[in-house]
């Protein structure tokens, strides 16, 4: 296969034609557009808040609390090249603890929008996608991912399974409880259809009993022995890694105090592979922090 030629991010209206609940806090919004929209499986778009005339006071207010321009926020894709355009998006929760601010575009997106609805979007890009030549590389791709940072690799995952017929795929999902799981029907429909090619285990750190569960569930964090067990072939396996990680705000109020920001989901487990023995190049890394 060649290598994709690279196309510039351009600016595109696109009509919601269906919002799917995946979970309580999480939403698919898929779009029409008026023309094909090329990209890669695994890349995202952006989305400018301030076309949203409901979220008019509240990016008001946070840009004067804040003292500068809100940005845009980046969605990554849900679907693979070839299916309808979509997007998933997680609630973002003020949490009085850790939050400085209300979050301001993801309740939006994640409740208020309705079939019908336009808005313009810019995209697609980013370098997190598989490359063309995968199985030149890899005979098995191992992805680890927590709450949304599902999405970029359940758009890779279809695509692969669909143009890499010599690739395995190891999906480790971490969430909080069965219920928090995107895509847990259609992940299990994929393994269900591709056995010998997918193997799917869930980790989830706040459910009660996970016994009952069907599949491969197992209850708390994703250790690094879990994951030396599921790769025993590491050289021959690349990791595609997406969830939370230290945010810039985190690391700037760590370091105002002299300490190190305390390391979250991303970081704790490209940890876990380099203890493995995965080189560098062979961990690909989305932070949605
Ligand atoms: C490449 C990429 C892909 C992504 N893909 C997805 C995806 O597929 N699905 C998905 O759900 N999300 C995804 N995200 C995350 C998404 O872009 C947003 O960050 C998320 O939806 C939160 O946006 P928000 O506007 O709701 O919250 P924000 O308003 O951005 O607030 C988020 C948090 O940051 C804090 N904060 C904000 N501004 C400041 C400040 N100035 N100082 C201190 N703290 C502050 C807030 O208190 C809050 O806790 C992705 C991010 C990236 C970078």
């Amino acid at each position: 296969m060649t290598e994709p030629r690279v196309v510039k991010p351009k600016a595109f209206e696109v009509v919601v034609t269906e919002v799917i609940q995946e979970t309580p806090d999480s939403a698919t919004l898929v779009f029409g557009t008026e023309e094909p929209v090329e990209y890669r499986a695994g890349q995202f778009l952006t989305i400018d808040p301030h076309q949203f005339k409901a979220l008019a006071s509240h990016t008001a207010y946070l840009e004067d609390l804040k003292g500068k321009k809100e940005l845009v926020r980046a969605y990554s894709v849900c679907s693979a090249p070839g299916e309808p355009l979509a997007i998933t998006i997680k609630e973002e929760p003020y949490v009085r603890k850790h939050s400085l601010h209300a979050p301001l575009l993801s309740p939006f997106l994640t409740y208020g929008i309705h079939p019908g609805m336009r808005m313009k979007v810019v995209g697609l890009t980013g370098p997190y996608t598989l490359p063309p030549d995968l199985a030149q590389r890899a005979q098995h791709v191992l992805h680890v991912v927590a709450g949304s940072g599902v999405v970029p690799n359940f758009s890779m995952l279809k695509d692969a399974l669909k143009h890499h017929p010599a690739v395995r795929h190891t999906v480790v999902d971490s969430n909080k409880t069965w219920q928090d799981i995107i895509f847990g029907e259609a992940l299990a429909k994929l393994q269900a259809s591709f056995p010998d090619r997918l193997k799917l285990v869930h980790f989830l750190t706040r459910q009660p009993d996970v016994s009952a569960l069907p599949g491969d569930v197992r209850p708390g964090r994703i250790s690094r022995e879990a994951l030396l067990s599921l790769v025993p072939d590491v050289a021959a396996t690349i990791a595609y890694v997406c969830g939370p990680a230290i945010t810039s705000y985190e690391r700037r109020a760590a370091l105002q105090k002299g300490v190190s920001a305390e390391p979250r989901f991303l970081e704790t487990t490209i940890g876990h592979l380099q203890a493995l023995g995965f080189p560098n190049e062979r961990i690909k890394r989305e932070s949605f922090g």
